[in-house]
C-alpha cells in the first residue's frame, strides 16, 4: 500500500462532499448508471472493459469515432440516439440541422454519418480511388525502415525513451514481397533512454548517430508526437535548415496516411484500436501509456531492471503495432 498526503482546499472539500453524497444515492439505485457522455474520460476507469462492451452492444453514440460529449448532445437533440440510427441518417439533412450550431458541426455531419456506416458494416472504406504510389510511397525503394516511438512524462515535459525497431527490407523474389508480413524475423529493437540530467546535447548526438547509420531508411511513427519532438530537438541543437528538411522528409506519419486513405470500422483511430482491429496483440496485455509512465516513475525512484524491461517491451510492441498498420496499408494496394 502506498499513502499519499493531499491538502484539501476549500474547493476540493466541496467537490468531495458532493461526490460522496452522489455516491450514496447512486448506491441506492437498483439499475446501473448510464455510460458517461464523453467516454474519453473512461481512460483511467477500472470499469472500462465492461463499459466498452456495453457501449458496443448498445450502439452508444460515443462508439462512433469523432463523437464526444458535445456532439452527442447535438445528435440526441435531432432524435439520433444510437450508432445504427446515425448510420441510417441522411447526411445532408443532418448537416442542415446542425448548421444552426455552427459551421464546424455542419461540416462534420457527412463525416460522422460515413464513419457510423463503416462501423455498422464492419468493412473498411477506401477514400478515393486506389491510384499512384499508395499511402506509403517512401517505402517503394527504401532498403529498410525504422519504426520510431517515444514514451513521455507529459507533466515533467520529459520524452524519456526514444525506441526504434530496425526493419531491413527482404531480398528480391521473397514470397512476402519487399517487406516482411510479420516483423518477427530480421528486426532489431534499439531503445535510447533520455535521462534529463544527461542533457539534450548528448541525446541528440546519440540519436543523430543512430539515424546516420541508416541514411536512406524512412522513419515510420504513429501520430505527430515523434516528428514534433525530434524536429524540435534537432532545431534546438543547432541542426541546419537543410538537415531539418532531410529529417522531415524521412518522417512518415502512418496515422496521417491511414486517415488520408481509409475509413475503418473502429471507434478510435488511436494505435491501440487500429492495430487491435487488425489482430495485433501486445505481449503485455492491459498495459497502456499511463502504466508505462508509472513504471518509469517507479524506476526513477527505486530502480529495478524488470520495470525497465517492461517499459522497453511496451515501447517495442508499440513500434511493431505501427508496422502492423503500415503493412496493412501496403497489402491493400493492387
Ligand atoms: S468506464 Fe464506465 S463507469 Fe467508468 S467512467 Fe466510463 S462509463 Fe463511467
Amino acid at each position: 500500500m502506498q499513502r499519499e498526503r493531499l491538502t484539501l482546499s476549500h474547493g476540493l472539500q466541496g467537490q468531495l462532499d458532493e461526490a460522496l453524497s452522489r455516491l450514496a444515492s447512486d448506491l441506492e439505485r437498483r439499475d446501473p448508471l448510464p455510460l458517461v457522455a464523453d467516454r474519453r474520460k473512461c481512460v483511467l476507469c477500472g470499469w472500462r472493459g465492461l463499459c466498452d462492451r456495453e457501449a458496443a452492444q448498445q450502439g452508444h453514440l460515443s462508439e462512433v469515432s469523432g463523437i464526444g460529449g458535445k456532439r452527442r448532445e447535438l445528435l440526441l437533440e435531432q432524435g439520433i440516439a444510437s450508432l445504427p440510427q446515425l448510420a441510417a441518417t441522411d447526411p445532408e439533412r443532418l448537416a442542415e440541422a446542425l448548421a444552426v450550431h455552427g459551421d464546424q458541426h455542419r461540416d462534420i455531419a457527412a463525416e460522422l454519418v460515413a464513419q457510423a456506416r463503416v462501423q455498422a458494416s464492419g468493412r473498411p472504406e477506401r477514400l478515393g480511388p486506389a491510384a499512384g504510389d499508395g499511402p506509403l510511397p517512401e517505402l517503394a525503394t527504401a532498403p529498410g525502415l525504422l519504426l520510431y516511438d517515444i514514451e513521455s512524462d507529459p507533466d515533467a515535459r520529459d520524452d524519456f525513451l526514444h525506441g526504434f525497431v530496425m526493419l531491413p527490407g527482404l531480398p528480391s523474389g521473397h514470397p512476402d514481397g519487399p517487406w516482411p508480413r510479420r516483423p518477427d524475423a530480421g528486426w532489431r529493437y534499439q531503445p535510447l533512454l533520455a535521462m534529463q540530467e544527461h542533457g539534450q546535447a548528448r541525446l541528440w548526438s546519440r540519436l543523430s548517430r543512430l539515424l546516420g547509420r541508416y541514411p536512406a531508411w524512412p522513419l515510420l511513427h504513429y501520430g505527430e508526437t515523434e516528428a514534433i519532438a525530434l524536429l524540435r530537438l534537432a532545431r534546438r541543437q543547432g541542426a541546419t535548415e537543410s538537415e531539418l528538411q532531410q529529417l522531415k522528409a524521412r518522417l512518415v506519419d502512418v496515422h496521417a496516411r491511414l486517415r488520408a486513405h481509409w475509413r475503418l470500422p473502429v471507434n478510435s483511430y488511436g494505435l491501440k484500436a487500429v492495430a487491435g482491429w487488425l489482430g495485433f496483440r501486445w505481449s503485455q496485455p492491459g498495459v497502456d501509456g499511463a502504466r508505462c509512465l508509472l513504471w518509469w516513475r517507479q524506476w526513477r525512484r527505486d530502480g529495478g531492471v524488470s520495470r525497465l524491461r517492461r517499459i522497453f517491451t511496451y515501447n517495442r510492441d508499440d513500434n511493431l503495432a505501427t508496422w502492423a498498420v503500415a503493412r496493412w496499408l501496403l497489402d491493400q494496394e493492387p
